[in-house]
């Protein structure tokens, strides 16, 4: 048993050294990302089906590697978190996607009453480059940043102490909270009693498989419940198919986001998506 012990010790340091040297790797290639420009935005639609107007965009971080095209944002934000770049990164994107944002709004590709949401890492939120970014735009028309919403994950709230005054901030600032993945973190429902929050996201883990799943079909019908007694907008994740629309509207849900209206898009398709909506 020792013998295999120390096997498996050898085994989980080989691992180890292996995993860092990657680490490594990936954290030099995202700081030639980051000078050469490789990164680029997405927007995900999200629909208000009661009406069909288009209720505002996801922004979505994209990667475009020279040999491996297009990578997805899941393998290499944990490591912008770790490095700490997530601080700089976060902040090119939220003045990218502003700016594009107010292009559009003059052009008149979308109307200063639609919305903006910006994923946030719990690791950004004291970062002193997210606060200046903030103060920055402290100048937006107040009309416009209460369109602007933040999503953040519930696992801030391990921390609340620290986080709570940060998330004040945002909110000081004239911008809108919203909860990502809800229902998959750590806090449940304790924050809606402690924070005011504008917007929450029910995660695909319970919208996916409603037609199936009886235990998902409840879940989400209280969650809707729950945002229409608080008077909070909800917006359901991860619909792929008409039947799964079809039975969230019957459910009350109004506001959805996912493939069955569009992937995310480049800024010149989700350009091409809004003039499309307008003409429907
Ligand atoms: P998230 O914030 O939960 O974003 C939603 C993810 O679900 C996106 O994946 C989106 O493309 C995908 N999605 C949307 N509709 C559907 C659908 O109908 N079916 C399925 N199967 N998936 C759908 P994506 O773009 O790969 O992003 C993954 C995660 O990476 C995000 O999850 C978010 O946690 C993180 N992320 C992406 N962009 C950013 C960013 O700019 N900043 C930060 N901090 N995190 C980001
Ligand atoms: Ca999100
Ligand atoms: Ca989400
Ligand atoms: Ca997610």
């Amino acid at each position: 048993a020792k013998q295999q012990g120390g096997n498996r010790y050898a085994f989980f340091t080989r691992n180890l050294q292996v995993a860092a040297s990657l680490r490594i790797s990936l954290e030099t290639e995202l700081n030639k990302a980051i000078a050469n420009n490789d990164f680029f935005l997405t927007y995900q639609p999200q629909i208000n089906v009661q009406t069909g107007d288009l209720y505002g965009a996801e922004v979505l971080l994209r990667w475009n590697h020279a040999e491996h095209g297009e990578v997805p944002p899941t393998t290499f934000i944990p490591t912008l978190e770790s490095t700490g770049l997530i601080g700089p990164v976060t902040d090119w994107i939220i003045r990218n996607a502003i700016s594009q944002w107010q292009q559009w709004i003059q052009a008149g590709h979308i109307k200063t009453s639609q919305h903006l949401s910006i994923n946030l890492s719990p690791k950004t939120l004291g970062h002193p480059d997210f606060k200046a970014a903030l103060l920055d735009l402290r100048t937006l028309p107040t009309e416009q940043k209460k369109r602007i919403h933040f999503e953040i994950t519930e696992n801030l709230f391990i921390d609340p102490e620290n986080n709570i005054d940060n998330l004040k901030f945002i909110k000081e600032c004239g911008f809108q909270l919203s909860m990502d993945d809800f229902g998959t973190g750590y806090s449940c429902l304790s924050y809606l009693k402690h924070f005011p929050l504008d917007c929450i996201k029910l995660d695909c883990e319970f919208t996916r498989d409603i037609i199936n799943n009886p235990v998902d079909l409840a879940i989400t019908q209280a969650v809707i419940n729950l945002s229409q007694d608080l008077h909070i907008d909800l917006i359901a994740e991860g619909v792929e198919n008409e039947q799964t629309l079809t039975q969230l509207k019957a459910m009350g849900c109004k506001l959805i986001q996912g493939y069955f209206y569009s992937k995310p898009l480049k800024s010149s398709a989700f350009q091409e998506y809004c003039q499309h909506l307008k003409s429907c």
